[in-house]
Parts: structure tokens; C-alpha cells; sequence
């Protein structure tokens, strides 16, 4: 569908009328002046002053253009020049005087009079003058709308913008940016794009692109990380955040992906403009596909494959419970038949672990739609933190419930669901192994119902945050990887989003939203 602009008003309404002011202390003279003005440019509002300080009350109701005479009671008429403009400061002064001689036609012009015009003059001329005057005045009042206009376009929009001086220093930055790279408008003036902002492995060809743009005078584009403050959100493909002081109120900044288009401006040499697109959700969305792609190009043989494994792995783990009983009955000294012991459980250990890697494979792999029905999800995290309650005593971790009873029912499937919390709070209990702190809360959230599972254990490093969802992924010894992956694949399904925020050190903390789906 064609999107058409909205017709963009005129600077000033049409209706807004038009206004001299006429400063005379001679008030025939300011009688035939006011005849002329208005037989010449009808509509035109005329006000009469007799004095620069009555001149000066009377221009504060507003006037485009006075017409003054050099000689006044009070004041000089050259003087009430910048008094009048303070008051109205895209207007014009014509100066009246009764001789002409070249210095005093200077010192008007000097002392920022639009023209100087002899009293002799004849009414055409004078009608003339004003018009250009009026004209001028109309057309600053119009390029300052549009100056507005176009500012209020740059702090508004969804894009970045940015101007960099020939040093790359920041010569602008709107709101969107400054806001993505944890500064003010403000703040960012003079700093260096490259020092503050853009992560070291992206400088080459931000620099590239830029010295393309000087040179050749034309548009060239570059995708680069930019810094974000407060970000330690998943999501990005990015790499990580530069050095720079731009996070300093919150540590590990991360970058976002930031397409740039830069043009060289017109009227000043090195200055470049560059309008950002945020590529970073876009980049994450195509990795997804990806590795969904990846998944099912993988899919069926390896399915079969697991399902295969299966058999021979249950004759195994039959096979190894006969031979720990079969162990008991044969002679041996206690120390051999112990290590014989510790051997057969690191087997069925393996096993076991063969088993869950194979399940959970299985639960990915496996395309299957999900059950809608209403999903009390308070509830539902109680009964997995019921499961989990003695796991967690072993473990020395408190629970914490924040699990209201009303308005957080998501349309889902229950099963699956159940599956996403405690994929989480196993997590969270695995990684708390000195003890600590689960908070488990659910609230709603607009349309959504949000789940955070909380841990206080030793988090994430931000430089693996972009890689825990990928299948197969994990730090764990006896780990399979694929835990996270399930979290996402389900919350996908549901048509949610699953997040991730951590720190080293500071705990990690998952934000699971699922629709409420009427
Ligand atoms: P697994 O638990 O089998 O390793 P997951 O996909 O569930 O597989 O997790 C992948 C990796 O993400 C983990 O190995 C761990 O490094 C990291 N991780 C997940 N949750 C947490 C957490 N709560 N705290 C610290 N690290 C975590």
C-alpha cells in the first residue's frame, strides 16, 4: 500500500496577518506612512509609535517589520534597532531618515537595518522596501519551522543518527542513539565515535568507509557493533562490547548490531553523517533460522539415529544391572570388588547420561505442535519448586516464591511449559553449588505473562551470553547443552520470548513472556 506523507502545514497559518510597526514622533509623517503601507499591501496590520519607548511596549504584541525614524524624542533610532529585534527576532527595521548622506546609510546598514529609506521617498518605493521585508521575514519564520521540524524528525525517530567531525569525533547525536550507547545528546559532543562506542574488531571498516565518503564524496555503507550501556540481554550475534567508558554506570556493556548509511555533508569538508538502522534483532532472527535449519537438516537421520542408540543403550543398562548384582556373588577381596563397584557406576552413570542427551535430543529434534489450554503459570512454577525443593535444601539454596494467584493464566501447553521452568530452575540450582538464592516470580505483563527465574550464583560471562541457547552448547562437565535450547524452541512455539541477563559474578536471571492469548 503506498503511504502518503500528510500535507505539511504552512510555517505560519495563512490567516496570521501581517504587522508594521511605524515609529514617528511626527505623527503626520506617521499618518501619510501608515496611508501608504496600508493602500499598498492590503490586510496588513499597522500599529503607531511616537517614541523608541512606547515603540518598544507596543512591539511586544508582535510585529514583522517596523518602520523607524532615525530621529526620535528618546532615543536614536539606530539604537532601538537591537532592542526591537530582542523582542522580535526574525523581523526587520527600515530606517526613515531626512538626509542622505553615504555615512549614515552604512551605519543603518551596519547597525543591522534592513534598509535605509529617505523621507522624500515616493509611495511605490516605500511599499516596495516593506514587501521585501515582509517577504524576508516570512521566509526566516519558514526555515525555522522547518529547521524544528527536521530537528523534532532527528530526535524522534527510531533511527540512529550521527554526525562525525573530520577526527570522527561526535558533532551530533539524536535521542535514539544516545540513548543505545548509554549517553545524552549532550554528553556524546566531542567524544570519539571509535574510543567510545565501536568495538575494536569493527574499526577497520567504519574507518574504511568513512575515508571512502571524504574522499569520493559519496553515500557508502558499514555494519559495525555499537555499545550499548545496559544491555546484557541475549539476542545479540554480536561480538562484544568495545572498551570505552560508555557502559560506566553498568559494567560489560554489550554491542548491538548498527547498520550504517554515511554521507558526506555539503557545506562542511570532513563532516560525515551517519543514519543507523539496528540491525541486531534482525541478525539474531536470521542465526535463529540457521541453526533451525541446521537442526532439521540434521533432523530426521539423526532422529533415527538416536531412536537406534536407544535399543542397544537399554540392553546395556540391563546388562550392567545384572553384572552389580552377579558382583556381589563373586570371590574376590573387598578392595577389588569395591573398585570393580566404582567402575559398573561410572558406566551406568555414562549411561545415564547417554539417556537424558538422547531425550532431551529427542524433545528438540522432534517437530511437534503444542496443546492450547489455559496454564495457571503461578501454580505451575510452584509445583516444579515443590519438585526441586530437596535438590535445592541439599544444595544449601533458599527458595523464594513471588507467585501471585490472580491474571497470570497464559494460553499453552501445560506439559511444555512445565518442561521451561524446570529446565530453568535446574539451571539455577546446578549453577548455586556454594548455596544461595532462588527467586522465582510471575507476573503479568501487558498482553504477556512474565516468568523470571533468579539465581545468585556465579552468572554468566557476557562473552558466552549470545552462545547458551545454541544446541549443545554447555560449561558443565556432565552437561548436554541442550536444556536452553528447549527453553527457547518451547517459548517459540508459544510465540513468546525467553531472555537472558547476567554478569560474572552478579547471578544470572531468565525472563521467560508468554502471551496471554485470548
Ligand atoms: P546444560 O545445562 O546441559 O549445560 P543448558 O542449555 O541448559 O545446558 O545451558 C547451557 C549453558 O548455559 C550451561 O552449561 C551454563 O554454562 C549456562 N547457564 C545456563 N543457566 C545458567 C545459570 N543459571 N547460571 C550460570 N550459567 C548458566
Amino acid at each position: 500500500m503506498p503511504i502518503s506523507s500528510p500535507p505539511i502545514p504552512p510555517a505560519r497559518s495563512a490567516t496570521s496577518r501581517r504587522r508594521v510597526l511605524i515609529v514617528d514622533d511626527n505623527t503626520e509623517l506617521g499618518d501619510t506612512l501608515r496611508a501608504v503601507v496600508a493602500s499598498g499591501i492590503p490586510g496588513i496590520a499597522i500599529e503607531t509609535a511616537e517614541s523608541g519607548a512606547a515603540a518598544l511596549v507596543k512591539a511586544k504584541k508582535g510585529f514583522d517589520v517596523a518602520i523607524v525614524d532615525v530621529k526620535l524624542p528618546d532615543v536614536s533610532g539606530i539604537d532601538l534597532i537591537t532592542p526591537l529585534r530582542a523582542v522580535s527576532p526574525f523581523s526587520e527595521v527600515l530606517l526613515l531618515t531626512g538626509f542622505a548622506s553615504v555615512d549614515a546609510a552604512i551605519g543603518a546598514l551596519r547597525s543591522g537595518a534592513f534598509a535605509f529609506v529617505l523621507k522624500s521617498f515616493r509611495p511605490e518605493e516605500l511599499i516596495s522596501i516593506v514587501e521585501q521585508a515582509l517577504t524576508k521575514v516570512e521566509l526566516k519564520h519558514e526555515r525555522d519551522e522547518l529547521e524544528r521540524r527536521y530537528r523534532d524528525l532527528v530526535e524522534v525517530t527510531d533511527v540512529l543518527v550521527v554526525a562525525l567531525s573530520g577526527a570522527d569525533e561526535v558533532a551530533l547525536m539524536n535521542r535514539k542513539a544516545a540513548s543505545l550507547a548509554g549517553t545524552t545528546s549532550d554528553q556524546a559532543l566531542g567524544r570519539s565515535i571509535f574510543d567510545s562506542w565501536i568495538p575494536a574488531e569493527d574499526h577497520a571498516a567504519l574507518r574504511a568507509a568513512l575515508a571512502t565518503t571524504r574522499a569520493q564524496g559519496r553515500t557508502t555503507e558499514a555494519e559495525t557493533g555499537f555499545v550499548e550501556a545496559r544491555g546484557t540481554r541475549i539476542g545479540a550475534p554480536a561480538g562484544e562490547g568495545a572498551p570505552g567508558d560508555a557502559g560506566a554506570a553498568q559494567p560489560s556493556p554489550r554491542a548491538r548490531r548498527i547498520r550504517w548509511h554515511l554521507s558526506p555533508s555539503r557545506e562542511s569538508g570532513d563532516l560525515v553523517y551517519g543514519i543507523g538502522i539496528d540491525v541486531t534483532e534482525r541478525r539474531a532472527l536470521e542465526k535463529r533460522a540457521a541453526d533451525a535449519e541446521a537442526l532439521s537438516a540434521m533432523g530426521e537421520l539423526a532422529m533415527n539415529l538416536a531412536h537406534e542408540i536407544r535399543n542397544p543403550l537399554n540392553a546395556a543398562v540391563l546388562q550392567l544391572h545384572l553384572l552389580t548384582r552377579n558382583l556381589d556373588r563373586i570371590e574376590a577381596d573387598e578392595l577389588t570388588r569395591g573398585a570393580l563397584k566404582d567402575r559398573t557406576r561410572i558406566v551406568g552413570d555414562e549411561i545415564g547420561r547417554l539417556n537424558r542427551l538422547l531425550t532431551e535430543f529427542l524433545e528438540l529434534a522432534r517437530p511437534r505442535g503444542i496443546a492450547r489450554e489455559p496454564v495457571h503459570l503461578p501454580r505451575l512454577a510452584d509445583e516444579v519448586l515443590d519438585l526441586e525443593e530437596e535438590s535445592a535444601k541439599g544444595r544449601g539454596v533458599t527458595i523464594v516464591r513471588e507467585l501471585p494467584e490472580d491474571g497470570c493464566v497464559a494460553i499453552g501447553d501445560r506439559e511444555k511449559l512445565k518442561q521451561v521452568t524446570i529446565n530453568l530452575v535446574v539451571n539455577a540450582l546446578e549453577a548455586m553449588k556454594q548455596g544461595g538464592t532462588l527467586t522465582v516470580r510471575v507476573r503479568p505483563d501487558h498482553e504477556r505473562v512474565l516468568m523470571t527465574v533468579e539465581d545468585t550464583g556465579p552468572g554468566i560471562a557476557s562473552e558466552l551470553i549470545p552462545n547458551v541457547f545454541d544446541p549443545f552448547f554447555t560449561t558443565k562437565e556432565a552437561g548436554t547443552g541442550l536444556g536452553l535450547s528447549i527453553v527457547r524452541k518451547i517459548v517459540d512455539q508459544h510465540g513468546g520470548d525467553v531472555e537472558i541477563e547476567s554478569e560474572r559474578g552478579r547471578g544470572a536471571k531468565v525472563l521467560v513472556s508468554i502471551p496471554i492469548g485470548r
